[in-house]
């Protein structure tokens, strides 16, 4: 059996943080099962689907680095649709209903006066082939819904929550399509996972009662049911369900120095019962993911924890991974010394430009100490380790140790009291450079 998971956005926003940890969830179960990824763009609502959206989520996918493998539409797909529903239609399990959102929400107002829960009480199938033709006649557009098997209990294990049950007879029978022709989610998302052969459904808790209707309707329609892994939420780092993460996605951690492997590390591991660790490369997290180390509690998405695993990822990414996005002209040699110091990688401009110069040194420095400084780079040897050589030199001759040996060389030669190690970026500042910013102004 190969593995085939599908992530199942509706195309009428982008894509936010809890979006994403679905996506990447299903991404890497198929990425360690050596399966397929599908992104469907679940566009069956034509007023809200947008073009920008479906470019949007496949940019963010990428950026994420999660290309799927397939991808497949649900407005394509419309006839397929129709043919199971006239299937289900002529079995019975898919039936027509001509009560209108009013009649409805009156019966559930009795059902709730007399403490009764508000479960549809199938007044549509009790009616005769006459009183249908009436309603027809009168121009009573029938909406359709799937009919539960009452006999048949609904039971599955989880993959996250483990044994589920659900008792038939306490549902609706849920409307599948509307009046006006047009699908609601539940089946064509159930007939997709069936043609597309998805063996993992992995998607939020919010809709495990959903997984309960559908599971009857794959029974419907004579197909073996997808196994499932429905994920406890994400809540903000205070633990509630924020507004907030609904408006956080790729976007936004582009724009605040938000490395896509800082996101994949914490997305990958918050919610379990492993750390979380930065870890840049996806392998050794694929290598990990098990559904059994997911827990029910909900899962804290902690914008704070997200900013300080970005900058350790920073701290260990190669050259190569981000040669293309520093200053023209920085090299491996200028990554490597600057890269410790990096909150964002757009700090390394700034100490690029530190390197480079010219570098305005703010307050005073001792100018006899400077000086000295002068003279002493004027004569070590700048071709092995210049700042010990410096230090060494300037620390026998002035009697200086410890903050008043250092602070003011790093002064004057980076124009900052903090930075990169000395050792390291001296070398880059060079013989000629670190004279010019020495010379006492
Ligand atoms: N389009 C559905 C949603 O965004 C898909 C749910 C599912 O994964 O089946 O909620």
């Amino acid at each position: 059996m190969t593995v085939i998971t599908r992530f199942a956005p509706s195309p009428t926003g982008r894509l936010h943080v809890g979006n994403i940890r679905t996506a990447l969830h299903n991404w890497m179960f198929a990425r360690a099962n050596g399966g397929k990824f599908v992104l469907r763009i679940d566009d069956t609502d034509p007023e809200r689907s947008e073009e920008r959206f479906v470019d949007a989520i496949r940019a963010d996918l990428d950026w994420l680095g999660m290309t799927p493998d397939a991808e497949e539409r649900q407005s394509a797909r419309f006839a397929l649709y129709e043919a199971r529903f006239a299937t289900l239609v002529a079995s019975g399990h898919v039936y027509p209903a001509y009560e209108t959102t009013q009649e409805l929400d009156l019966k559930r107002k009795i059902q709730a006066g007399r403490g009764l829960p508000p479960i549809y009480d199938r007044a549509a199938l009790a009616l005769d082939d006459d009183a249908r033709a009436k309603l027809e006649a009168d121009g009573v557009k029938p909406h359709w819904r799937f009919k539960l098997d009452h006999d048949a209990p609904i039971a599955w294990i989880d993959l996250i929550r483990g044994p589920q049950a659900f008792e038939p007879r306490t549902m609706s029978d849920p409307v599948v399509r509307r009046a006006d022709g047009s699908w609601l989610y539940m089946l064509p998302s159930a007939i997709d996972d069936i043609d597309m052969a998805i063996t993992h459904v992995v998607r939020g808790e919010d809709h495990v009662s959903n997984t309960a209707l559908q599971l009857q309707m794959f029974a419907a329609m004579n197909a073996t049911a997808p196994q499932f892994a429905h994920e406890a939420l994400l809540t903000g780092a205070e633990g509630k369900l924020s507004k907030r993460l609904g408006s956080l996605g790729v976007d936004h951690f582009r724009k605040v120095g938000i490395e896509p492997q800082a996101v994949r590390a914490l997305l990958a591991r918050i919610g379990t019962s492993d750390p979380v660790e930065p870890i840049a490369d996806a392998a050794p997290l694929i290598a990990g993911f098990d559904f059994a180390r997911f827990g029910r509690a909900p899962a804290r998405f902690d914008e704070v924890e997200l900013a300080a695993l970005n900058a350790r990822i920073l701290h260990a990414l190669p050259f190569e991974a981000v040669a293309e996005r520093l200053p023209e002209g920085m090299d491996l040699a200028a990554w490597e010394a600057v890269r410790p110091n990096l909150v964002t990688l757009a700090d390394a401009a700034d100490w690029w430009g530190v390197i480079e110069g010219p570098v305005a040194v703010e307050g005073d420095i001792d100018g006899e100490y400077l000086d000295q400084a002068f003279a002493a780079a004027g004569e070590i040897d700048w071709s092995g380790d210049p700042w010990h050589a410096l230090t060494a030199r300037l620390k026998a001759e002035t009697g200086r140790k410890g903050k008043a040996l250092f602070l003011p060389l790093r002064l004057a030669l980076t124009g900052r009291d903090h930075g990169p190690d000395m050792a390291a970026l001296l070398p880059l500042i060079g013989h000629e450079r670190a004279l010019e910013r020495l010379a006492v102004r």
